[in-house]
């Protein structure tokens, strides 16, 4: 496992649109918002502006569509302090929108479309082989096609560059990709479904660590929200609590963690002192609205340790 060195994120980029309203409408309904921004996120663009702005270096590969909202996210990735040049930009398509409705009582709905997320397959992953086999570590989600995160994964494991996964949005993995997965940071839910166990108590979520350690992965972090994490390598576990301040949006909260988080192993920071660091980014993003708006730089997160 190499240590020091570069970080690659693969994954999702989208523009999301949010609408402020007081309900929902129903079918057939229209309602007028009181509020309506466009900001960028994905999961994937989320995770790499973490670590962009921790202070990574980090290269990202995604797509976007050959349209205007591409051409602004990857300026903005850019100034981020990411490294853009493995972004394909895939003509005719759209790039990744999410139209968010947030209601009164702080609830949301949300639709996707992939657009040139989808696009983002196997070929094109193929095309990035030396990226990912020079790297250090590749860090990954779930909203870019299955196939093309299993393919990049076997890259990697091949040439001892770190694996890992943050399975989210949830959804069941097969035993072959997990078992290429060095390190693992489900929340609860995607704990749940890729277990079966029910993480409601820190027995639960030892019992969830277990079971992902029996798929073949070492190093197990369940997120808990304000309650921190479960963190458990081959087997030893415990909770790691997070840093207590007054949340009012946690959009990105796991995103940042997972960015900060791996910024923090690429320095040879210890798993502990990365994890607090981790801790602290996502403390300070979830006192901000919005995903990438809320994403702290380097000397926030020193500063809030300090
Ligand atoms: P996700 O956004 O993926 O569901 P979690 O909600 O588990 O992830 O949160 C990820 C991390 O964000 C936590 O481990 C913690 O560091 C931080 N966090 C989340 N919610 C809070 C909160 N209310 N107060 C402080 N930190 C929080």
């Amino acid at each position: 496992m190499k240590t020091a060195g570069k970080l690659v994120v693969l994954g999702s980029i989208n523009a999301d649109h949010i609408l402020n309203l007081e309900s929902f409408p129903t079918p057939g309904e229209t309602v007028t918002g009181s509020q309506y921004q466009v900001a960028f996120g994905g999961k994937g663009a989320n995770q790499a502006v973490a670590a962009g702005r921790s202070g990574a270096d980090i290269a990202f590969i995604a797509c976007t569509g050959d349209d205007d909202t591409g051409a602004r996210v990857r300026k903005q990735l850019e100034s981020d302090h990411i490294d853009v040049t493995p972004v394909s930009v895939v003509a005719g398509e759209s790039t990744g929108v999410a139209l968010i409705f947030v209601n009164g009582e702080g609830e949301n709905v949300i639709g996707i479309h992939a657009g040139a997320n989808a696009a983002l397959s196997i070929e094109r992953v193929e095309a990035q082989h030396a990226l990912i086999a020079n790297a250090s570590a590749l860090l990954m989600q779930l909203e870019s096609p299955v196939e093309s995160v299993l393919a990049a994964a076997r890259i990697a494991q091949q040439n001892h560059t770190t694996v890992a996964l943050n399975p989210a949005p949830a959804r069941e993995l097969s035993d072959e990709l997990l078992a290429l997965v060095d390190i693992i940071t489900p929340n609860e839910t995607e704990a749940e479904k890729l277990t079966g166990i029910r993480v409601d108590s820190d027995e639960d979520a030892a019992r969830a660590a277990q079971a992902l350690h029996a798929k073949g992965i070492k190093t197990v972090i369940i997120t808990l929200g304000s309650r921190g994490v479960w963190v458990s390598v081959s087997g030893e576990g415990k909770r790691v609590s997070g840093f207590k301040v007054k949340a009012i949006d946690t959009i990105a909260a796991g995103d940042t963690f997972n960015g900060a988080l791996l910024t923090a192993l690429l320095e040879e920071k210890t798993l502990d002192e990365a994890i607090r660091f981790a801790h602290a980014a996502a403390a300070i993003a979830v006192t901000r609205k919005g995903a990438q708006p809320s994403v702290p730089w380097r000397k926030e997160i020193d500063d809030f340790l300090s």
